[in-house]
């Protein structure tokens, strides 16, 4: 499959991509799928005919202090994402809506009511969120990665500050994404609320590479109204060789 096929594929689901799931099953290869399904919070997700489940950390509430703390890890994993994880499969059940994966959700989820759109996104942007922060994270993408950085944005620096002002200027609640989008490009936007680039109502879709929760409850216990200082230390967590594999086996 070509790059614009998989692109359509994964973006529109058509036939064929809709298979019992790991959760980023229908924008990633079967082999990328494949070698992330021993991964705890990209394995997960919704078993077939069961409810989308809360996928396990895969480190301690405390592990990425002094950036993130464990308080807010605590609230924000046990309290807002557990809810959306609730809710979400409340509003399925309430609507009747009745899907192999969650990408084939997004991909129609302006004919869903409000309850699916931002507790769905709640739950997806998560996982990927928890994700994309590791005790060991950090430092500079390289590799291939590495390269499309610089050819999309000059040099990794000027994607950093990129990336930090579109998650710093989006106004109120929302997420700052990396995503490789229909064109095959690289390109960083930022989402209101809990949509994520894989909804059909998005203005700009595309695989999602990276992000950041702009939510307060992200950052405010520890850095209170200083976004910026939280999106500064978010860059010392970043877990590039997960972004490096999504961008590899999606592009
Ligand atoms: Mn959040």
């Amino acid at each position: 499959m070509n790059k614009r096929d998989f692109l359509k594929n994964s973006l529109a689901f058509g036939a064929g991509t809709i298979i019992a799931t790991p959760l980023l099953s229908a924008f990633t290869s079967a082999d990328q799928a494949k070698k992330l399904s021993g991964s705890a919070l990209i394995g997960s997700g919704k078993t077939a005919a069961s409810e989308f489940t809360q996928p396990k950390l895969d480190y301690a509430f405390d592990a990425l202090e002094p950036y993130v703390d464990a308080q807010t890890m605590e609230l924000h994993y046990g309290k807002h994402h557990a809810g959306y994880t609730k809710k979400f499969n409340a509003a399925l059940q309430a609507e009747g809506i009745s899907a192999n994966n969650i990408e084939e959700i997004f991909a129609k989820v302006s004919s869903y009511g409000s309850g699916v759109r931002n507790n769905g996104g709640g739950y997806y942007n998560h996982n990927l969120y928890w994700q994309f922060m590791s005790p060991d994270g950090g430092g500079e993408p390289t590799g291939k990665l590495a390269k499309a950085i610089k050819k999309s944005f000059g040099s990794f620096s000027a994607f950093k500050e990129l990336f930090s002002a579109t998650a710093g200027s989006h106004f109120g609640s929302g997420w700052g994404w990396l995503i490789l989008n229909q064109d095959g490009k690289l390109e960083v936007i930022s989402t209101p609320n809990q949509d994520n680039p894989l909804m059909d109502i998005a203005p700009v879709k595309g695989i999602p590479l990276l992000n950041i929760d702009v939510w307060e409850h992200a950052y405010y216990l520890n850095y209170q109204n200083q976004r910026t200082k939280y999106i500064a230390a978010y860059w010392n967590l970043i877990n590039w060789d997960l972004v490096e594999e999504l961008y590899v086996t999606s592009a």
